[in-house]
């Protein structure tokens, strides 16, 4: 395969996201421009990240500190306006390197993390945007906040990041329906008085549109499958 198939392929699928994106936002007459299409570059190369900017996308999710930073560092000295979202469970010990690479954290999870992200950034003196996640179908081995303490953790982050905190994030178990836990975390939003709601991926972010979405995270519909690592 040529380098303008691959091209072709990211901007092609680009295409047909936001036109389904557009699609699902009316069919609840919701303005598209509500909408932010976070395209998810994690495992894809800084070339398929280019095609995508070629075709004015300037907002990327990536799972890894390191990695966003390897990537994203050199293209957002020349393309100031690219913003990276930090969607992977972050440890303690990378916030300050989070926080050089990153505009929004949606995987703020846990109070130590908290506190470090307070504490790197009045060191840093910035501070991304901030999202907590909810682990919405309380699944031990995945990363998110559980359902019964997210009432609890969230007012803590309201209270110690102020309007820095701008919403919640889930990513629904596997195989299940996903619209219960969409449902779940605009409630909780709501609740809060939270603006920013990031749920939906590839295989069902129609779904979290006609829910309420804000942010959808979308990595292969529009890069192709990952090999993962
Ligand atoms: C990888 C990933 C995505 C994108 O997944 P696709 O199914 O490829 O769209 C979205 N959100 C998170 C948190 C991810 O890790």
């Amino acid at each position: 395969m040529s380098i303008t198939d691959i091209s072709s392929d990211v901007v092609n699928r680009l295409t047909a996201v936001r036109y389904r994106i557009a699609k699902a936002a009316m069919s609840v007459g919701r303005d598209s421009s509500s909408i932010t299409l976070v395209a998810v570059s994690k495992f894809h190369s800084r070339e398929s990240i280019l095609e995508a900017v070629k075709a004015d996308q300037y907002i990327f999710g990536e799972n890894r500190v390191q990695e966003a930073t390897v990537k994203f560092s050199p293209i957002q000295t020349v393309i100031p306006d690219l913003r990276v979202h930090l969607i992977g469970s972050l440890q303690t010990n990378k916030v300050r390197d989070a926080i050089r690479i990153a505009h929004v954290i949606e995987s703020l999870d846990r109070p130590a993390l908290a506190e470090a992200l307070d504490r790197a950034a009045q060191a840093e003196g910035y501070l991304p945007d901030l999202l907590v996640q909810v682990n919405t179908g309380n699944e031990p081995q995945k990363h998110g906040v559980p359902l019964e303490e997210a009432d609890c953790f969230i007012d803590v982050c309201c209270r110690r990041f102020g309007n820095k905190l701008r919403g919640l994030m889930c990513i629904p178990p596997i195989g299940v329906d996903p619209i219960p836990h969409f449902v779940m975390l605009r409630k909780l939003a709501q609740t809060h008085g939270l603006e920013m709601l990031s749920m939906g991926m590839s295989a069902d972010f129609e779904q979290a549109i006609i829910h309420g979405a804000t942010h959808v995270r979308i990595g292969s519909a529009i890069f192709g499958a990952r090999s993962n690592p």
